[in-house]
């Protein structure tokens, strides 16, 4: 367990000089879209840097209440109840990274595709435009509970070992926040060849979009494997441009809004529902469900009626 603890402290002070890295990246960005690119999409800084406060807010607030809820306490909880055990041999750090990966796929469809959960991913797309501040822009509940989870408990439970789970988690926030570089920095998105293996930019702006093709594709924030294995890879096309945002009609640059906007449309829902099975129904069905069973919401209507055009 010291050994353990001596490789924490560096994984935790790599993770927090990455951060430090990112923000400033993230500051530097705005600063030049602002004085050198007279950037339409200022607004949306208004509620990402009310949501990053607020976030590390939270995060000290849960801490001095319960303890700080992190992938690392959760990754060194499950391990020591994990169903076997592994080492740091090499073929464990692939096994780690395939589980860590398909968890990371597995969270993140849940979070698309069960209202519930989408009302606490939703303000991640709710931005009409992509910059390094929107890679910051979660839900704090998703950040400080949801998140360490299932990128830290599952991966132990199933025998990873917490430095591979907290190594790939850095790697993971690095990259992950990297996607979401603005166009007029790196216009195209593109990474050359590793476009075929690696999430990019254009990969992540499809899962931005609005555009219905582009709904719910592309989940993961490391390589392409699990979507191309699972159905939901989506490159970008030429002849089909981005439109950020989320369907609903979302006042993108008000924090209260795009924070808790769609737990009082949810709210809404289940209270002009009629019976408890209904009203259940909709905190666990995917978004656009309706009681009234007419899903003209349901991205997979949507899709079918795209088809049909
Ligand atoms: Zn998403
Ligand atoms: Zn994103």
């Amino acid at each position: 367990m010291e050994e353990f603890l001596a490789h924490e402290l560096t994984i935790e002070s790599i993770t927090q000089k990455g951060l430090l890295i990112l923000i400033i990246y993230a500051i530097l960005e705005m600063a030049y879209l602002y004085f050198f690119k007279k950037y339409e999409g200022m607004k949306d800084y208004k509620q990402t840097t009310i949501n990053f406060l607020f976030v590390i807010g939270m995060n000290i607030v849960v801490g001095a209440l319960i303890g700080v809820i992190s992938t690392a306490s959760f990754s060194l909880l499950a391990f020591k109840n994990a169903l076997f055990t592994t080492d740091l041999t090499y073929y464990w750090w692939i096994y780690g990274f395939l589980i860590y990966e398909l968890f990371y796929w597995i969270q993140h469809w849940l979070a698309h595709k069960v209202r519930l959960i989408w009302c606490l991913h939703s303000p991640h797309h709710a931005p009409e435009s992509m910059n390094m501040l929107v890679g910051f822009n979660h839900s704090f509940i998703e950040v400080i509970f949801y998140m360490p989870f299932f990128l830290g408990f599952m991966p132990s439970l199933l025998g990873v070992h917490p430095v591979i789970v907290l190594s790939i988690a850095v790697i993971d926030i690095i990259w992950g926040n990297l996607l979401h570089i603005n166009e007029k920095v790196v216009p195209s998105g593109r990474y050359g060849l590793l476009e075929k293996i690696l999430q990019t930019p254009s990969h992540h702006r499809v899962h931005h979009a609005q555009n219905v093709m582009y709904l719910d594709t592309n989940y993961n924030s490391m390589t392409l494997f699990w979507d191309w294995a699972l159905g939901t890879l989506q490159p970008l096309r030429e002849d089909e441009k981005v439109k950020y945002g989320i369907t609903r009609n979302v006042k993108s640059d008000n924090f209260w809004d795009v924070q808790f906007g769609e737990f009082v449309l949810l709210a809404k829902d289940m209270w002009n529902a009629s019976g408890i099975l209904n009203k259940l129904n909709y905190l666990f069905q995917p978004p656009g469900w309706s009681h009234t069973r007419k899903h003209t919401g349901l991205v997979s209507e949507l899709k079918k009626e795209l088809k049909k055009d």
